[in-house]
């Protein structure tokens, strides 16, 4: 029988994950199916039993069930324990279900791709949810001199950067107290799916300095055209995307997909 992985998400149709995996499977003569399954909202634990039994071997994990994920592991990488979620979900040999998270790794992945230095840089990370928890870890180990976190709700952006000070010089709190200048500032907020800028100063970016969006799309996002006005290269989350996808696929097969290949075609279906 044909290992079989999906995507579990709800709404799910909308997902890139089938055919970012189907083209690396393609790429490394790997022979699995990958399909998109939409849980119930309260279902997922029963969801995923059942796709286990019917031959299923990993999963991803998308919105709203990443946290319904990371409860039902039997065991955590220590990545995905500090994240508070999962994305992708590994059926071991003896049965259990080993849960990870790979977004931060596509993220810095993805950032060094395109030949952006963290390594003694001044990072600066806006918003506070689920997705900027999952890659503090990564950025943090990555070596940048700071990390700051502004976010619309401050007092949540300095809960996080308490919960990661022992990894590194990390620091949070609202928009107002954004003092640049930064090397990197990546938004991880979602403002961009409403076409809406968080409130930044003006000499927000450093000479040289990268502004990354984890959302994609066809157009550039209103914080890159802000970004880009300002000076700053610009990047948006699609290289993310297909990274957290590929380090998925080495977790569950152990061999490494070209990420730049499936970036470009993907890219031209926007
Ligand atoms: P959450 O709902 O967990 O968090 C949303 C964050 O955005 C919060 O910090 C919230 O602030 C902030 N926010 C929402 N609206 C605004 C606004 N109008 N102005 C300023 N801040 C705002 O979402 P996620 O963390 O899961 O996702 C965030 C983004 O990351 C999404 O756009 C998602 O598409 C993208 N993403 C991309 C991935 C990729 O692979 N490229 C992977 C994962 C996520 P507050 O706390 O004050 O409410």
């Amino acid at each position: 029988m044909t290992d079989r992985y999906c995507v579990f998400g709800h709404p799910v149709s909308h997902s890139k994950s089938p055919v970012i995996h189907a083209a690396f499977a393609e790429q490394t003569g790997e022979a699995l199916e990958y399909t998109a399954i939409e849980a119930p909202r309260d279902g997922f634990a029963g969801a995923w039993r059942a796709f286990v039994e019917s031959g299923g071997r990993g999963a991803n994990v998308t919105v709203p069930f990443k946290e319904d994920a990371y409860r039902l592991c039997d065991t955590l990488t220590p990545r995905a324990e500090r994240a508070g979620a999962v994305n992708t979900l590994i059926l071991e040999a003896d049965g259990r279900t080993r849960g990870d998270t790979t977004d931060g790794a596509g993220l810095v992945g993805d950032l060094e791709r395109c030949g952006v230095t963290l390594a003694g840089a001044r990072l600066l990370v806006l918003g506070a949810g689920g997705a900027v928890r999952g890659v503090l870890e990564p950025l943090l180990a990555a070596g940048p001199a700071s990390l700051h976190i502004a976010n619309r709700t401050a007092a949540k952006a300095s809960a996080l950067a308490a919960d990661f000070r022992d990894l590194g010089e990390v620091s949070g709190g609202g928009f107002d107290a954004v003092e640049g200048p930064f090397d990197v500032v990546i938004n991880g907020t979602s403002a961009s799916l409403g076409g809406e800028l968080p409130p930044l100063p003006d000499d927000l970016f450093a000479p040289g300095a990268t502004a990354y969006d984890m959302m994609y799309g066809a157009e550039p996002t209103v914080f890159l055209r802000w970004a880009s006005e300002r000076g700053a290269e610009t990047l948006d989350g699609l290289g993310m995307l297909v990274g957290q996808a590929a380090e998925s696929f080495m977790l569950w097969r152990g061999v490494r997909p070209d990420v730049t290949a499936v970036l470009e075609s993907l890219r031209r279906t926007l």
